[in-house]
């Protein structure tokens, strides 16, 4: 069977020490996960359900550098745990979640934080903001047979060497496995997804040439060029 127009590129991302290359199917992110974060973004930081937009495989880009977008003046660093998955499903039990992780990564949920304003004071949807090219810069992928599952650790971000993001996974709202437990109530996951579990607080503008460099202790580090 031939198609009718070229098949798409599938998006592959390296995992750390192998040849192989991890498939991704789709790309969740969740909103205010770290109450700082919340806080400094002008919201409540009380334990509301979470909840999640998307951005596009494609999006996902490993090594390269960061192209300041379009239509934006105010792009904002988010530096987030990258969970990637190797089983799905429906309706996961917390308890089970954590079978369905393949590994971690350290990656940056790029913003274009003035449409994301202007979406948010319209009831607009945030794909603008969140959705666009080269918008989610990530780490090689670390097997969690390798590292465990994170449930603290140091999570940073700096520009030209300078910190200016810092919290510590234990201050996830929402940890790991309740994510995946939530996510899979409204989704049915499967193996290639990817989950972008939130971010401390710090968030600011990037410009270009800026060196933006971030890691999780005990998982990744990564450093893309602002150009
Ligand atoms: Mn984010």
């Amino acid at each position: 069977m031939t198609t009718v127009i070229p098949l798409p590129a599938p998006v592959l991302l390296p995992v750390v020490n192998s040849e192989q290359t991890f498939p991704v199917r789709r790309v969740y992110c969740v909103g205010r996960n770290y109450a700082a974060h919340a806080i400094e973004m002008g919201h409540d930081p009380d334990r509301e359900p979470p909840f999640f937009f998307q951005k596009n495989p494609d999006n996902l880009v490993h090594g390269a550098d960061f192209p300041y977008p379009p239509l934006s003046t105010d792009v904002h660093h988010e530096v987030e745990l990258v969970i990637a998955l190797k089983h799905g499903g429906d309706a996961i039990d917390a308890a089970d979640a954590l079978d369905c992780v393949y590994g971690y990564a350290v990656g940056i949920d790029f913003t274009r934080r003035d449409l994301q304003a202007q979406a948010k004071a319209a009831g607009k949807p945030w794909a603008a903001a969140k959705a666009f090219e080269h918008s989610a810069p990530v780490s090689e992928i670390v097997p969690a047979q390798v590292i465990g599952h994170p449930t603290d650790g140091n999570i940073w971000l700096k520009i030209n060497g300078e910190t200016k993001q810092q919290g510590d996974l234990n201050q996830m709202i929402w940890k790991i496995p309740e994510i995946i437990a939530e996510l899979s109530k409204l989704f049915t996951l499967a193996a290639g997804d990817i989950i972008m579990t939130g971010t401390p607080s710090g968030v600011g503008p990037v410009a270009r040439g800026d060196a933006v460099s971030c890691g999780i202790d005990g998982v990744a580090t990564l450093t893309v060029t602002v150009v």
